[in-house]
């Protein structure tokens, strides 16, 4: 059960997080689609058990022990919660509200800064890309101690992803206008087949397409975490950068970054941000698109961040059928998030492996030739687990298959 301290709070009361905490009924109706308490199945680990632990803080009853805090800290963020919730519960907000007022509480150890800061991350994946990090690291990394967060971070760094060779045509005007398409930091070094074929297919349909800076972040990280101070000066920045593209449209491709993208990097809005497949499942040209033929399996994570806060219904099952045969096999259950959730699976190994590896049995039993996802940070860690299982499945972004299946060959 939860747990908090006898002791009086030290840290002072709060009107916002109590009214936001006193919304929930505490009804339970959220708690079967909690990943952690299907894994744990104790109110601790469900979203009604930490809305207590934040109400208490709120309340300035009493300091939550160091268990209670480890349970706040075990929340993925998903938000398959707050999208369930009939009570309309602002989870998201009471998640990074609490984390902020305890932030300054407890100070970060060495892993959970490096893990907290975008700009390092972005550093070191280029680092570990420039020194081919990803031919030597494995051999290194199974020599550590299986569950350690080291040998995770090791094994997450990525493998260079093959500079791709769509041949796009040359953009002949900016007639359908210009558009940004945001980079990210990690995804920025990680996913760049994805930020390639997103490009390939934009540029294909005419559009002129300008990058954001390599690196530049949305702040879903800090922010998650509880530090809104650093996330707001690093979505601040973002923003300046696309106000100065003369692009009107920022697009992304990693749903992960997406609610930030939106919600804090375009909040003024002079930018307007879209998710990339929407975007182009709404294009009229890209209807007229044609794909080489595909005879394969691919299943389809749809991650939480693609459900629960981009939204964009079937359009990636309406991209997808556009390549002859492929067969799309979504994965059961979704959307069910598979413990990547940004840097959970570096910190969190046990309750992502459990999520990862339910994700990664449903995969097996389609018998796939590939694995489909939307965001990085999926991408990374269920790649993890596959390579772990010696299963040759290269896991894709939806946009990297459609460029690559492109038929661009016809006048
Ligand atoms: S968060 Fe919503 S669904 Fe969950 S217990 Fe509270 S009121 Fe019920
Ligand atoms: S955000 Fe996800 S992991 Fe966290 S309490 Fe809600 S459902 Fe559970």
């Amino acid at each position: 059960m939860l747990s908090m301290s006898g002791n009086a709070a030290s840290t002072p009361s709060d009107p916002v997080l109590r009214e936001l905490t006193d919304q929930c009924v505490m009804c339970g109706l959220c708690l079967p689609h909690c990943p952690t308490y299907r894994v744990a199945a104790t109110e601790a680990e469900s979203p009604r058990g930490r809305i207590a632990v934040a109400r208490a803080l709120a309340l300035g009853i009493a300091d939550p022990t160091p268990a209670a805090l480890e349970h706040l800290d075990h929340c993925l963020g998903c938000l398959s919660c707050q999208k369930v919730c009939p009570s309309q519960v602002r989870y998201e907000d009471i998640l990074v509200r609490t984390r902020e007022r305890l932030r300054a509480k407890r100070p970060a150890g060495m892993l959970r800064r490096l893990l907290r800061s975008p700009a390092l991350l972005t550093r070191l994946a280029r680092i570990g890309m420039a020194v081919r990090a990803h031919r030597w690291l494995p051999a290194l990394a199974r020599r550590l101690p299986k569950k350690s967060a080291a040998r995770r971070l090791l094994r997450s760094l990525p493998s260079p992803t093959p500079a791709p060779h769509f041949e796009a045509p040359p953009v002949k005007s900016s007639a359908r206008g210009r558009i940004a398409l945001f980079r990210g930091c990690v995804a920025s070094a990680c996913d760049r087949d994805t930020f390639a074929a997103a490009r390939f297919l934009l540029e294909t349909l005419g559009y002129e397409v300008v990058a954001t800076a390599a690196g530049d972040c949305c702040g879903a990280l800090p922010r998650h975490a509880g530090d809104v101070e650093a996330a707001t000066r690093i979505a601040a920045s973002t923003r300046h950068g696309l106000e100065c593209s003369g692009a009107t449209t920022v697009l992304g491709t990693a749903s992960g970054c997406f609610g930030d993208l939106r919600d804090e990097v375009c909040r003024d809005g002079a930018v307007r941000a879209a998710d990339a497949l929407a975007f182009l499942a709404a294009d009229a040209g890209f209807a007229q698109l044609r794909f080489r033929p595909l005879p394969a399996r691919a299943a389809l994570h749809i991650p939480c961040t693609q459900a629960n806060v981009v939204g964009n219904g079937d359009a990636i099952a309406r991209l997808l059928a556009r390549i002859p045969g492929l067969t799309v096999l979504p994965l059961p259950g979704q959307p069910r998030c598979c413990g990547a959730a940004g840097s959970y699976f570096v910190e969190f190994p046990d309750i992502a492996d459990a999520l990862g590896n339910e994700k990664l049995d449903q995969a097996a039993a389609l018998q796939p030739d590939l694995l489909l996802t939307t965001n990085i940070g999926c991408r990374l860690h269920l790649g993890n687990g596959l390579r772990e299982r010696e299963a040759a499945i290269p896991v894709l972004h939806p946009l990297a298959l459609l460029a690559r299946q492109l038929d661009n060959s016809a006048p």
